[in-house]
């Protein structure tokens, strides 16, 4: 199995400089292949990387444009995978972009790389760098501390440099034994997890989970260094005469006051992002250690994210990392993956006697079934309903899954149709859905107060 592990780097400021340039080389490389690229289409040819690759290696010594000012090229200061990978990454891009059009998903083209607005990092094949243990020893650079050992054995595939905020990460991808990428699992118990924003997740036990939202936290500082980098801008375009919108192309020299705002400020998302995370692991891991199946809805995150008032707390949560971590790591633990349908509705069916209550308004939080009376937690009645269909779906099989070993085919795969994990139950029971049904999930999510 492959499986990535992300180590902080302790660089010298002579190894810090030298990721810098090497970065900014495999982000000029890619802009290159990309112009060359739409150059070539609209003259009528048909481009492919390893051509382009070829291309740029007769010219990357001697064009001037690839060389310093006293006439050397800086291409050879800087090993040979910053400047290569660009192009399978490219090429990588484009079939990408091309799959996702075909399946008429939303799809953009590749784009040009601009300094600072994208993510400085660059390749390292496993040839070109080797671990021991607290060092990676990297070509033109030298040793480089590490801040933990890899934590997996394995044959290294390769790895990136890369840059979040004042830090450096070499993130490393290791093909993982089985016997060792497989986790036990502690216990075999059956969750449904209900997403939500006053409760980030509940689970069918009636336990509520409540997520950090470290961007609500942080968006009073946020604002504060905002502001103070906003208007760090707005001088240097006052110095440099400039009114309104800056002109395409136009460079703003770049004070240190300014560059100080900058990194104060990225500094700050990248601890929102850290916080984030890290309660996200916690819990994906806790729920595909403790259950041998987990029930979540297949939840259409960019559908909500279009509601201006949630957008915000949903990704400060961040339902769809969630998800995506559920897939991985219930592969791992051998938990199974079951994705209820889109429309199943969670929310609106009773406990207690599977009922439907269909007038469930946005805000009810609690109500009380008409048919056996019994009375409801918004949440917990949707986990539980979601559980439900686990039982049902292990029951149905030939023998519950007890040791960690047994992972069903398919479980984890994703948006497969016809996975293992995919499930279309109880709602013929109560009726066709009347087909608007996108609310049936989106409804429960109550606004933030
Ligand atoms: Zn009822």
């Amino acid at each position: 199995m492959l499986l990535a592990h992300r180590i902080r780097l302790a660089p010298t400021p002579a190894q810090r400089d030298y990721f810098v340039r090497a970065a900014g080389t495999a982000r000029r490389v890619w802009n290159w292949a990309l112009a060359e690229w739409n150059r070539q289409v609209a003259a009528g040819m048909k481009p492919n990387a390893m051509a382009l690759k070829r291309q740029f290696n007769s010219i990357k010594y001697s064009d001037p444009d690839w060389q310093d000012a006293d006439g050397q090229p800086w291409l050879r200061t800087i090993h040979c995978d910053a400047h290569a990978q660009p192009f399978a990454n490219l090429a990588k891009a484009w079939t990408h972009y091309f799959k996702q059009r075909r399946a008429g998903q939303h799809a953009h083209r590749p784009r040009f790389k601009k300094k600072g607005r994208c993510r400085d990092a660059f390749y390292l094949a496993n040839d070109k760098f080797r671990l021991e243990g607290m060092v990676a020893v990297l070509s033109k650079v030298g040793r480089v501390l590490l801040c933990e050992h890899l934590r997996w054995p394995g044959k290294i595939i390769g790895a990136s440099v890369g840059r979040c905020a004042d830090h450096w990460y070499l993130s490393v991808q290791v093909d993982v034994p089985d016997h060792v990428a497989h986790l036990r699992r502690m216990a075999d118990g059956v969750a449904g997890v209900d997403l939500g924003v006053s409760a980030a997740a509940t689970l069918s036990n009636g336990e509520k989970i409540t997520a950090p939202r470290p961007l609500a936290a942080a968006l009073r500082r946020l604002r504060i260094r905002s502001r103070r980098l906003s208007r760090k801008l707005e001088t240097a375009k006052a110095n440099a005469g400039i009114k309104g919108q800056i002109p395409k192309g136009t460079r703003l020299p770049v004070s240190k006051n300014q560059t100080c705002g900058t990194r104060a400020l990225a500094r700050l998302h990248a601890r929102i992002a850290r916080v984030r995370a890290d309660f996200m692991h916690k819990l994906t891991a806790r729920l595909c250690r403790e259950n041998q199946a987990v029930v979540i809805e297949d939840l259409n995150v960019r559908g909500m994210l279009a509601n201006a008032r949630l957008a915000r707390a949903i990704s400060d949560i961040g339902f769809y990392e969630f998800r995506r971590q559920l897939q991985y790591k219930a592969v791992r633990y051998g938990t199974q993956l079951v994705l209820a349908d889109r429309w199943y509705p969670s929310s609106k069916l009773c406990s207690a006697c599977g009922a439907k209550y269909s007038a469930l308004g946005l805000g009810e939080r609690v109500w009380a079934c008409a048919t056996c009376d019994a009375h409801h937690d918004r949440d917990v009645n949707a986990a539980i309903n979601l559980q439900r269909l686990a039982t049902g779906v292990l029951a149905a099989q030939s023998a519950l899954p007890v040791a960690s070993s047994a992972v069903a085919p398919g479980t984890a795969a994703g948006n497969g149709p016809a996975g293992g994990g995919k499930v279309t139950p109880a709602r013929h029971e109560h009726g066709q859905q009347d087909g608007s049904g996108q609310e049936e999930n989106g409804v429960h999510l109550c606004p933030p107060s």
